[in-house]
């Protein structure tokens, strides 16, 4: 997707604060964090929500939790706890559509989903 914020980040046309990269997956800083540690974790093939994964695309998934896990053991989380989030069309909040997952951690965030 040519006018894609996102595959413009993967392709390295748009600067990132690189966390974390696979063959199949890319994650780095939000460039808004909304808790101490913010980091997105995408796609590197352009699925615009989470509405689009079908059979055919679907193993990404595989990729972008194993990458969650690693990142935030990477980055400390691990054991205090952290929230892996998709936000899935407007009234969800997405802004971005490619798929991506916030991982948000490094403070109390409670139990309330909203
Ligand atoms: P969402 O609202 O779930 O679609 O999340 C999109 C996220 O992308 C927001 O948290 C933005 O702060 C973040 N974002 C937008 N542009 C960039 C960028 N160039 N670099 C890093 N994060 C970005
Ligand atoms: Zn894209």
């Amino acid at each position: 997707m040519s006018d894609c914020i996102f595959c413009k980040i993967i392709k390295g046309e748009i600067p990132s604060k690189k966390v974390y990269e696979t063959e199949k997956v890319y994650a780095f800083y939000d460039i808004k964090p909304e808790a101490p540690i913010h980091v997105l974790i995408v796609p590197k093939v352009h699925i615009s929500s989470h509405n689009e994964l079908n059979p055919e695309n679907v193993d990404v998934m595989k990729d972008i939790h194993l990458a969650a896990n690693e990142i935030a053991k990477e980055l400390g989380i691990s054991e205090s706890g952290y929230r892996l989030i998709n936000n899935c069309g407007e009234a969800a909040g997405q802004t971005v559509f490619h798929l991506h997952y916030h991982l948000v951690g490094g403070t109390s965030m409670g139990s309330k989903i909203l």
